[in-house]
C-alpha cells in the first residue's frame, strides 16, 4: 500500500481566501516598487476585482490598492456603489482610501496590518486623521472660502434638477 499522496502546494493566487489574495496583491505593488498595500472586492463569494498600490508608477496619488479595488469593481458591476460586496484589504485604510470605502458603500470591511504598522514602515497616515480635527486655520494646508454665492448656483440647479441622481 502506497504512501497517500500529499496535498498540492496552495498558491495564494489558487486560493479563495479573500485575504490572502489581497497579501498576493500587496506583493504585487512591492515587486513594482509601490508600499505594499493589496485589496480585493468580494461579492456572493466572488473576487470581483483586485487593487495594489500604484501611487508612484502611475503618478496617480489617489491610486491606493482600495481605490484602484473599488474603481475596478464599480466597473465590474456597471454601478457606482458596491451594494452587498466585502472589501478586503491588507493594511487598514488611509483617510481617503476611507472616504472611497464610505461612498462606495460596500457591506463590510477587513484589513490585516493597522495605520500603525503602517507608521512603523514610513506610511504615515496619522497625520491626515490628526489634520482632520483641527479647525481649518490650525491645519497645515491653508484653506480659504470665496466665491460661494456663485458656486451655490449650479447646487441650486442640481437642487431643481428632476432627473439627477443621488447618491
Ligand atoms: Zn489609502
Amino acid at each position: 500500500m502506497s504512501a497517500p499522496a500529499s496535498p498540492p502546494p496552495v498558491s495564494p493566487e489558487a486560493t479563495d481566501d479573500p485575504l490572502s489574495l489581497a497579501f498576493a496583491a500587496a506583493r504585487r505593488a512591492a515587486a513594482e516598487g509601490e508600499v505594499p498595500v493589496g485589496a480585493v472586492v468580494v461579492k456572493d463569494g466572488q473576487i470581483i476585482a483586485r487593487g495594489f498600490n500604484q501611487v508612484t508608477s502611475t503618478n496617480d496619488p489617489t491610486c491606493h490598492a482600495e481605490v484602484d479595488a473599488i474603481r475596478k469593481a464599480c466597473q465590474v458591476l456597471a454601478s457606482h456603489q458596491l451594494d452587498g460586496c466585502d472589501l478586503y484589504t491588507s493594511c487598514e485604510p488611509c483617510p481617503m482610501c476611507l472616504g472611497a470605502i464610505y461612498w462606495a458603500r460596500p457591506a463590510r470591511v477587513f484589513y490585516a496590518n493597522t495605520k500603525a504598522d503602517a507608521a512603523a514602515i514610513g506610511f504615515d497616515d496619522q497625520f491626515i486623521y490628526d489634520e482632520i480635527e483641527k479647525p481649518l486655520a490650525q491645519r497645515s494646508l491653508p484653506m480659504q472660502q470665496f466665491l460661494r454665492d456663485e458656486a451655490l448656483v449650479s447646487f441650486q440647479a442640481w437642487a431643481d434638477k428632476q432627473d439627477r441622481t443621488d447618491y
